[in-house]
């Protein structure tokens, strides 16, 4: 197999590796090389799908001589020490020109070091961020390229080629260079765990106060489905919801343990935005959630303390309009907080971030694919310049018109002692933006109190440090 056919090879055939290359092999002009470490690996993945024209190399080095030029790589193995392995053998082997791409879930600062190390060898390094787990890999993920855009002219029609298409554009935009294409799937992934805490919430509610049984809260599920919170997230609630465990009879939901686990991104999204000054509490309080739940020990300890309180009377047909519109307008909050750190993340390292086409890549494809996210891409359209998406117009009358509801919401499940860190959260938020004043003005005053720390003044330029009295 060494004659130089491929347009595109695939590095790593576990299970997002083989459905990519399937993938990429099942679209017209393509023509895959495949290589994985364990050559048992590749031979079962081209056993069992002779359709897909795979040339198949168990050595490295017959992999990258059946690659046409500029060679074009992507490595879809286990991130980390992996990927720099694989990344060490093409790179020994490549050509100036030829392009090396990870499509697995590096961290970015790995990616610009990596980049970083392979400039001087001619080599184009290019960090992806793949989203849309192993179906998406094989039926059309959303795509976040990130690498030069000299090497894009080459990898941009291979990636659109097996991108989701979203009303007629397919799912993938070069979203800056270098790491950038990591960091924005990280941020997603973070918009992610916020969205799916509080449809989790929001499903709490629905039971505990709204007294509904599972299948009872799966039909409105499926009713918002049909309306402005219409999202991938949305549908399969619904369907979990309906889901009986065969073995009980139970409700799938009450055969689970109550232990959300996470690998990572999340965790990312907010150590990253905690360095960049970045406010995403939604997003910060459903990794703090998962974490939470993950506590037994804790949360058996502070169960025995107190009777819970008694769980408010509610119509639930009325609650749940007004779960919905508190839904939509804590998701409008995580969504403004998302964008915020990619805003922030881009000046921080240089990259020209096109937020309405953020916004469209991730219509399909991808997990938080949903209708909303064309108003986002409306509102960035409109005006790339709002300083929060809460601001934008369409966003902005849909929080003021959900709002008291919003309010209900938060204060019924306080009352009720229903947890609520995702619409708490983001309502504080909202609030906090909204204030005339905030106890900040107080808070100077402490770390000039016992700091020396100084403050500035509402009346007069400058920096102010008081003689305080009881701190001397
Ligand atoms: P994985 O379990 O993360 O990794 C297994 C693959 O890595 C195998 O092909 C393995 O080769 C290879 N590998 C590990 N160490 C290696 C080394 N030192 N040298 C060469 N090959 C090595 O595979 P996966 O679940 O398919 O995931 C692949 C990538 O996609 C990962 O980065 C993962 O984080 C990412 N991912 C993304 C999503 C998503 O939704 N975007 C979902 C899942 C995973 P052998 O067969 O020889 O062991």
């Amino acid at each position: 197999n060494t004659s130089a056919t491929a347009n595109i090879g695939v590095v790593g055939l576990a299970v997002m590796g083989s459905n990519l290359a399937r993938n990429l092999a099942s679209r017209e002009g393509n023509t895959v090389a495949v290589h994985n470490r364990t050559y048992a690996r590749t031979k079962e993945l081209v056993a069992e799908h002779p359709e897909a024209g795979f040339i198949a190399s168990e050595s490295i080095d017959d992999f990258v001589a059946s690659l046409a030029r500029p060679r074009t790589a992507i490595i879809m193995v286990q991130a980390g020490a992996g990927t720099d392995a694989v990344i060490d053998q093409l790179a020994e082997r490549f050509e100036p020109g030829d392009i090396i791409v990870d499509g697995g879930n590096a961290n970015f600062p790995d990616t610009i070091a990596r980049e970083k190390r392979l400039a001087p060898t001619g080599i184009h390094f290019v960090g992806v961020g793949i989203s849309g787990g192993e179906e998406g890999a094989l039926n059309g993920p959303s795509i976040m390229p990130g690498g030069s855009e000299e090497s894009y002219r080459t990898l941009g029609p291979i990636l659109a080629s097996i991108a989701a298409v979203a009303e007629g554009e397919p799912c993938v935009t070069h979203v800056g260079t270098d790491g950038a294409g990591h960091f924005v799937k990280m941020i997603h992934n973070g918009i992610e765990y916020a969205d799916m805490q509080l449809i989790g919430e929001a499903y709490d509610l629905l039971r505990t106060v709204g007294g509904l049984q599972p299948h009872a809260v799966a039909d409105i599920f499926a009713e918002w489905n049909q309306g402005p919170l219409e999202s991938y997230l949305i549908e399969i609630t619904a369907e979990i919801l309906r889901q009986v465990d065969p073995a009980t009879g139970k409700p799938f939901v009450d055969v689970v343990l109550d232990q959300a686990g996470s690998k990572g991104t999340g965790v990312w999204t907010v150590q990253n935005a905690l360095d960049l000054g970045v406010p995403v509490g939604g997003i910060a309080e459903a990794v703090f959630a998962r974490a939470v739940s993950s506590k037994p020990a804790q949360r058996a300890a502070v169960r025995r303390l107190a009777a819970r309180p008694e769980i408010q009377q509610v119509d639930a047909a009325a609650f749940a309009e007004d779960l919905a519109k508190a839904l939509y307008a804590s998701k409008v909050v995580a969504y403004a907080q998302g964008f915020d750190a990619i805003i922030a993340g881009a000046q921080k390292y240089g990259w020209d971030v096109r937020k309405d086409r953020i916004a469209k890549i991730w219509r399909g494809g991808c997990i938080i694919r949903a209708r909303f996210l064309n108003r986002i891409a409306e509102a960035y359209t409109e005006n790339p310049d709002i300083t929060t998406l809460l601001e934008a117009p369409y966003f902005a009358r849909a929080v003021v018109e959900g709002e008291a509801a919003w309010r209900r919401i938060v204060a019924t499940a306080a009352l009720s002692g229903v947890p609520v860190p995702g619409f708490g959260s983001a309502l504080s938020y909202y609030d906090s933006l909204a204030a005339e004043r905030l106890p900040a003005a107080l808070v100077q005053g402490q770390r000039d109190f016992f700091g020396a720390h100084t403050y500035r003044r509402t009346d007069k330029e400058g920096t102010f440090h008081t003689l305080w009295s009881g701190n001397r």
